[in-house]
């Protein structure tokens, strides 16, 4: 903003008015913004606009959670998430319209790739979340209820933000940088370290980046206790491989606003979720200080997977907790409304080339889906 300022040859404290107005009072009306010289103001209005990314659906489920469908342009579509708590709200947001990345269990990588999210597209999400929710009577209501943090000094009702929506974040590095930072900039959000949370498949050289330039809490996306399952769930397991990907982490943790990193771990009947694979996990993850998030898989109808029933994952959680380690299972929230991780569709797009894209992708990797064979017996 210092950088745009200037170029308009305007004063930097400029720059920081113009944050409080868009980002702390959720203004979109540059004529609104009664302390900018008139002159200034004309110059922004012919050269600037405050906007969000365009809302095409907006849904409410009955516990509460919210979903935004934005436009992202070319026919396709990104979503966001918010999920009141009774001592958190959290947003979950979109960094990239659809993923490559392609894990076998969720609709979003399913859709292929499309495009990078600008930063200004990423905490857009946020400002238009935050400043809609600030109007909204239900909400409100709620924060009288069970104010969450910042709400009563600052009327804040977005306490906690993650990157767990569709793409992924640290392929979209730059983007999601300069949006990351404005979430903590006191100027604009002021979230702590440890309520912005970066969820990630493992992309290792920006793991490593991410501890130098952002350390924000970090989730890890592990899905499977060793290479021979983790390749065939989380494709890019075949180039970052987990050794280097637990090695990233141990180098991540002294960075970590916790001292703690997570993982997480999303519960597929017959394919990850045996007692033997529990028992591989807590060897894997013995050494490193973490919380293991159980997510119950979300179907979709294209996955042929099931959700691995709630005994399973009882069970499944038991060994790991037995063992010393810290499990949690997430609550699945906003099931009405396809809420849920790894249901964020969004996509506007007719799908069919995506999916000859995807099998020709298939064909030429040669990759043997043997989990796959395994659920069709
Ligand atoms: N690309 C990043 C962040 C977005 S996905 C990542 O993969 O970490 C956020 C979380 O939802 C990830 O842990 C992801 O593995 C999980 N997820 C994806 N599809 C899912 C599904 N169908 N059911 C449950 N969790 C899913
Ligand atoms: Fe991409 Fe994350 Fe979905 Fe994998 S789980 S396809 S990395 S969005």
């Amino acid at each position: 903003m210092a950088a745009y300022v200037a170029g308009l040859n305007e004063k930097p404290f400029r720059a920081k008015q113009l944050m409080q107005w868009i980002h702390q009072r959720g203004v979109s009306d540059i004529n609104a913004m009664s302390d900018l010289a008139k002159k200034f103001r004309a110059t922004l209005l012919d050269k600037a606009e405050v906007s969000s990314l365009p809302i095409l659906k907006d849904e409410r489920a009955n516990d509460g959670t919210r979903k935004w469908l934005l436009d992202v342009g070319a026919g396709n579509a990104v979503e966001m998430v918010f999920i009141p708590e009774d001592d958190r709200g959290t947003l979950c947001i979109s960094s990239q319209a659809g993923c490559a990345v392609n894990c076998r269990f969720c609709s979003t990588g399913f859709q292929g790739f499309s495009r990078n999210l600008t930063a200004g597209e990423i905490i857009g999400q946020l400002w238009f979340a935050e400043h809609r929710l600030r109007k909204d009577p239900e909400a409100i209501r709620r924060l009288e209820q069970y104010p969450t943090p910042g709400y009563e000094h600052t009327g804040r009702v977005v306490s906690n933000v993650v990157m767990m929506g569709m793409g992924e974040p640290l392929l979209n590095y730059d983007n999601v940088l300069s949006a990351l930072r404005l979430m903590l900039d006191d100027r604009a959000y002021g979230l702590s370290r440890r309520r912005v949370t970066v969820s990630t498949s493992g992309v290792i050289p920006m793991i490593d980046r991410l501890a130098q330039d952002c350390p924000v809490a970090l989730a890890v996306s592990l899905h499977a206790p060793n290479d021979a399952l983790r390749d065939q769930l989380v494709p890019l397991n075949q180039k970052y491989p987990l050794k280097d990907l637990l090695a990233s982490c141990e180098r991540y943790l002294p960075f970590a606003p916790r001292d703690f990193l997570t993982f997480e771990y999303c519960m597929l009947d017959g394919v990850n979720d045996s007692d033997v694979q529990a028992k591989q996990l807590v060897q894997l993850l013995k050494n490193i200080r973490c919380k293991v998030n159980l997510i119950p898989f979300n179907p979709f109808p294209e996955s042929g997977l099931k959700r691995s029933p709630p005994q399973r994952i009882q069970a499944f959680s038991y060994i790991l907790q037995e063992a010393g380690m810290i499990a949690t299972v997430r609550k699945t929230r906003g099931d009405d409304i396809a809420a849920a991780c790894g249901q964020l569709a969004g996509d506007v797009v007719d799908r069919t080339r995506v999916r000859e894209r995807d099998i020709h992708d298939t064909q030429i990797q040669q990759q043997p889906v043997q989990w796959l064979d395994k659920l069709d017996k």
